[in-house]
């Protein structure tokens, strides 16, 4: 249970004065749904005002406060700007400037005659000084003055700086004054304010040690959740698995295992041979041979008599995996289930009875495969595909299924850089697959203006004729999910209108049913061209599709192209993606297309992009799956993380030593406020469970 005192942190915004339904969605879209969230939405930055005497005293581009007194209006024809003619104490005159429904509020706040103090930006426009909607119009000087600093802070469609602020401002009064977590010796050293302070400071003006200070928060608390997992893990009891090897020996694979699929082999053959559970991450890019990794970890269990269940993020990919896993065990005798929500009646009955009763070794699905009416017999392993869409609550929910707590492997191809693995997954062992197997292709990787769109779809025109198969990607970035649909549907139109049925649409919002028919269209081959929102991202395997276009790749992540590109260049034909870039390119949009043509290392790609993301281009909104922070950025956890890592490990040492079960002493206790705090309370809850 949450310590009381926080309370006041959880309660919803709508209690903020202020904040009614019309709000409660641009709000949301920010993450801002509780008290708490506002105290930590911190400003991207501040406006610095000057206050002047007139405008003499100022230069162009100044953001500044001064006294002006409105002479005239002036509304132009149509749609053109309202302007206000005013002057200073000195005789200078400027235009305050307002567009469109602005108008009103301009000739209200400013009436003939009337001294105003203005704060705003001083620009020019032909020989005229001006201020274009400014930021503040006051009659007492003090309210102008008195926001010289002044913090801007992200907004989401629907918001303004206007609104936001007083928001924030009502949730700091909230905020109570609670013990230290941090350890003497570092926060003395680092000269950091205490953790109120911080939160008042860095909204009140640029103060590094304040941001540091609550940045270095929102890490302690990730690592010393992410031990106590591991703690907790490590003394629970799982099932010490010997497999004899007589099923892997059975085996039968077209190919030889690269030397890091036998690596990650025999580390996880080595972990499951252990008394405690394993909790191990398996770390190997797009096509580098994870699937036969898992099935070589799942016939351990199931040599010995246990089962092993394969857990996939999609139906989609959930498919895919039981026909590879079928065809590779096919010499093994080992019966593989197939498990979805979507199976009902009998053939879900029996695959029920089938994993009570053991007579299923394996099974692949959906979150189905732990629904409360799965029982299973003698479950040994879980694997988990495509870890990042599962959270670490997911993965505690899944240690509570067995008898005994199973042996836990997790998948990602997510390229993550060092110092995000850490905060990711530090709770977890990690194998790599850093070697891809041979006789790969490069993919020859172009950036292709938008303007030739005709040349690329004529080229998809010739690559189909071939015998080819072709990926068509539509960006997903729109505040409105719905209008990416329409996007994507509009440019399915498009090309079917072209090349007719051979064409297939998936996105996020068909049915079920609707998704798997295109997708298995296209797998068999009898589909061609498959246009997609990111829902191919993960993990599916069509060895004929050589070709991707990528719409608006500009607006796609480093990451996130990667993974992309990652679904061509399967088979052994030459494979080619195009990455279609619009006109307007931010320099590190243009260095992250750049890069892309440049390398397929997923590894370095990572690296890279994490140095140009932390090299100031600015986050405006938290990309999902791109670190589990929402306070520190990506400088700060590379600074600040070894730290807090080093310190939480002292923290749980020290309490275990004390022969205590938990986090205790005064310290102890502060740093479960921090783990509530940052809502890492599975951490506490595990404590508590022994
Ligand atoms: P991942 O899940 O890591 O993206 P997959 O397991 O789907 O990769 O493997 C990608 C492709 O590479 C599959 O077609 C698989 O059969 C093949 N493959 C896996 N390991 C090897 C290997 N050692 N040599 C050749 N091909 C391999
Ligand atoms: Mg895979």
């Amino acid at each position: 249970m949450r310590p009381d005192r926080l309370n006041p942190l959880f309660v919803a915004a709508d209690s903020l004065k202020g904040v009614g339904p019309g709000l409660a969605r641009p709000l949301e879209r920010l993450g801002l749904t509780r008290v708490r969230d506002f105290i930590y939405h911190l400003p991207d930055r501040f406006v610095e005002r000057r206050a002047v005497a007139d405008l003499d005293a100022a230069s162009v581009g100044e953001n500044i406060v001064v006294a002006l007194t409105p002479v005239e209006y002036r509304a132009s024809a149509g749609r053109g700007p309202f302007r206000v003619l005013a002057s200073d104490a000195a005789g200078n005159i400027c235009a305050i400037t307002y567009f469109g429904r602005a108008s009103y509020s301009g000739k209200k706040q400013l009436p003939l005659g009337e001294k105003r103090w203005i704060a705003g930006r001083l620009d020019q426009f032909g020989q005229m000084l001006q201020i274009v909607h400014p930021d503040h119009v006051a009659e007492e000087s003090a309210t102008a003055l008195g926001q010289l600093v002044e913090p801007v802070y992200p907004l989401s469609e629907g918001l303004t700086q206007g609104r936001i602020a007083p928001l924030i401002q009502q949730a700091l009064a909230t905020v109570p004054e609670l013990p230290e977590w941090i350890e003497p010796g570092l926060f003395d050293r680092m000269q950091w304010p205490a953790w109120r302070d911080a939160l008042e400071l860095a909204h009140r003006g640029e103060h590094g040690q304040a941001r540091d200070r609550l940045a270095y928060d929102e890490l302690l608390a990730n690592s010393l959740a992410l031990m106590l997992v591991r703690n907790a893990n490590r003394a629970r009891s799982g099932s010490p698995l010997l497999g004899d090897g007589h099923l892997r020996a059975r085996v039968q694979l077209p190919f030889a295992l690269t030397g890091a699929q036998k690596r990650s082999i025999a580390e996880i053959e080595g972990n499951m041979a252990q008394g405690s559970p394993m909790l191990r991450l398996l770390q190997g890019d797009v096509g580098s041979g994870k699937t036969v990794v898992a099935l070589e970890a799942m016939l351990i269990a199931v040599e010995v008599g246990a089962q092993a269940a394969l857990l996939a993020p999609t139906e989609i990919l959930a498919r895919q995996h039981h026909e590879t896993l079928k065809r590779m065990a096919a010499g093994t005798g080992v019966e593989i289930a197939l498990l979805t929500g979507r199976d009902k009646g009998k053939a879900r009955e029996s695959i029920l009875m089938g994993l009570h009763d053991g007579s299923i070794g394996i099974v692949v699905g959906t979150h189905a495969i732990f629904q409360d009416a799965v029982q299973y017999k003698n479950l040994a392993l879980v694997v988990i595909d495509e870890q990042h869409r599962f959270g670490v609550g997911q993965r505690l929910m899944l240690a509570q299924k067995g008898k005994r707590t199973p042996h836990c492997l997790a998948m990602t191809a997510t390229p993550i850089p060092r110092t995000l693995t850490l905060a990711q997954y530090g709770e977890m062992d990690v194998s790599k697959l850093d070697e891809m197997p041979p006789g790969r292709q490069p993919i020859d990787t172009r950036v292709v203006a938008v303007e030739r769109m005709g040349d690329v779809v004529d080229a998809i025109g010739r690559h189909l004729e071939g015998g080819q198969q072709a990926y068509w990607v539509c960006p997903m970035v729109r505040e409105l999910e719905s209008e990416d649909i329409a996007a994507a549907e509009a440019r399915f139109a498009e090309l079917k209108l072209r090349f007719g049925d051979a064409v297939v649409l998936v996105h996020g919002q068909l049915r079920p049913e609707a998704k798997d028919a295109a997708m298995e269209r296209f797998v068999r081959g009898d589909a061609r061209l498959l246009v997609a929102t990111t829902v191919i991202e993960v993990g599916v395997d069509v060895p004929n599709a050589t070709l991707m276009v990528i719409e608006q790749a500009e607006r796609f992540g480093l990451a996130q192209l990667h993974q992309l590109r990652g679904r061509v260049g399967r088979g052994s034909a030459a494979s080619t993606c195009l990455l279609l870039r619009g006109n307007v390119l931010s320099e590190t949009a243009k260095r992250r297309l750049a890069l892309m043509r440049e390398t397929q290392d997923g590894f370095r790609i990572a690296e890279e992009d994490l140095e140009l993301r932390g090299g100031g281009e600015l986050l405006g909104t938290r990309q999902s799956g791109d670190t589990p922070f929402r306070v520190a950025s990506l400088e700060q956890i590379q600074k600040l993380l070894p730290l807090a890592h080093d310190d939480a490990r002292l923290l749980i040492e020290r309490a275990s030593q004390s022969q205590e079960s938990g986090l205790t002493g005064e310290r102890g206790e502060a740093a479960r406020l921090l783990l509530y705090l940052f809502e890492r309370d599975w951490g506490v809850q595990l404590l508590r469970g022994g």
